[in-house]
């Protein structure tokens, strides 16, 4: 059986073991209401890798490992996930043994979550309670994708600061960057605006777009330069005013460790399936609140099976800043599980995900 996850903070109460009598991946294919465009590519229809646990006595628990259809944000990718997990994971777990594979986060934290979702039930605790959640809704933050006009960026982020999100984030890169965030900036001057570059910017962008961007009163600048490039981040904040971010640089607690030490992030983007899963990120949470970073939790145009994951995070004392965390309507016409939604205050309740329908 897997370990229970324990993080590094207070205890968890101890949960049942429960054998998984069967355990499987299933896949999906939902359409976008609208292409999500970043500096990594474009994601037009969201292909999803599920992990779905079921014990003796027919209780299901869900993961959901949520790579990207290429291998672009990080090296994992939802068909190269599929086969890891036929192949190694799920025979791993079902033998009961630990699986030893180097890297492929996300498909390991799937199973690692739908094996964890059989024990809670059988607990009959929810996930957030189990973890140690301090609010029951938690303030929502929305991400924008680039357009192809200045006017579709403007326009999306109108109706999205209409629906009372808390935190407007765009997503930038070298060349489509100050303009349009300098009319979102122009339009809402009080907005909480971020922007998340993916890597794409090098150091030598310090004094041309990054100063730029530093001149728009930005919550936030995500993930500025590469994923491994700490120093150029530390150097990053050492130059801006504006905070920086960090997403994908932060793999798993000890590359927060090593941010912190460098000074090379003033917050951190939490996606706990980027890091491997609950366990690993209870242990992110609880470096950053002991070590006074604040946290948010970010997103991966996760189906309601992620979504409830994420929210039991974001309810967490640690989570201090609005997450990426949208209605299910933002990116799906139907979502897997009934939909997440975002209330007219920019709050989302923390709820358990339900039952999973496949379309
Ligand atoms: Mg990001």
């Amino acid at each position: 059986m897997t370990p229970l996850p324990s993080g590094s903070g207070a205890p968890r109460r101890q949960l049942p073991e429960v054998a998984a009598a069967d355990l499987e991946v299933v896949r999906a294919v939902l359409p976008l209401r609208r292409p999500f465009v970043t500096a990594h590519g474009v994601e037009r229809e969201r292909h999803v890798v599920l992990v779905r646990a079921t014990a003796d006595d027919g209780s299901v628990g869900w993961g959901e490992c949520p790579a990207l259809a290429a291998p672009t944000y990080t090296g994992e990718w939802a068909d190269g996930a599929e086969a890891v997990l036929r192949r190694f994971l799920l025979p791993a777990a079902r033998a009961g043994r630990p699986h030893g594979l180097v890297g492929h986060p996300m498909a390991a934290g799937a199973v690692e979550v739908a094996l964890l979702q059989l024990r809670l039930a059988a607990a009959g605790e929810p996930l957030a309670e189990w973890l140690g959640a301090v609010r029951e809704r938690v303030p929502c933050g929305v991400v924008v994708g680039m357009g192809e006009t200045v006017d579709e960026v403007l326009a999306e982020v109108e109706g999205h600061v209409a629906a009372g999100y808390r935190r407007v984030k765009l997503k930038v890169r070298p060349g489509r960057d100050v303009e349009p965030v300098r009319a979102v900036r122009a339009a809402w001057p009080d907005l909480a605006l971020g922007v998340d570059a993916n890597g794409s910017y090098g150091i030598a962008d310090l004094d041309g777009s990054l100063r730029a961007l530093d001149e728009l009163g930005l919550v936030e600048l995500e993930q500025p330069l590469p994923a491994t490039d700490l120093l150029g981040s530390a150097a990053v904040r050492d130059a801006l005013a504006t905070p920086v971010c960090l997403d994908e640089s932060i793999t798993c607690v000890d590359d927060l460790a090593v941010a912190i030490a460098l000074g090379a992030c003033d917050h951190v983007n939490l996606k706990p399936a980027r890091v491997g899963g609950v366990a690993a990120a209870l242990a992110v949470h609880d470096l950053a609140l002991a070590r006074g970073v604040p946290l948010w939790v970010g997103g991966m145009l996760e189906t309601g099976v992620g979504k409830a994951v994420a929210l039991a995070f974001a309810a967490l004392p640690g989570a201090t800043l609005p997450g990426d965390l949208p209605s299910s309507s933002r990116w799906f016409e139907t979502d897997l599980t009934e939909p997440f939604e975002v209330a007219p205050d920019g709050t989302m309740r923390v709820r358990e995900a339900g039952p999973v329908r496949l379309p």
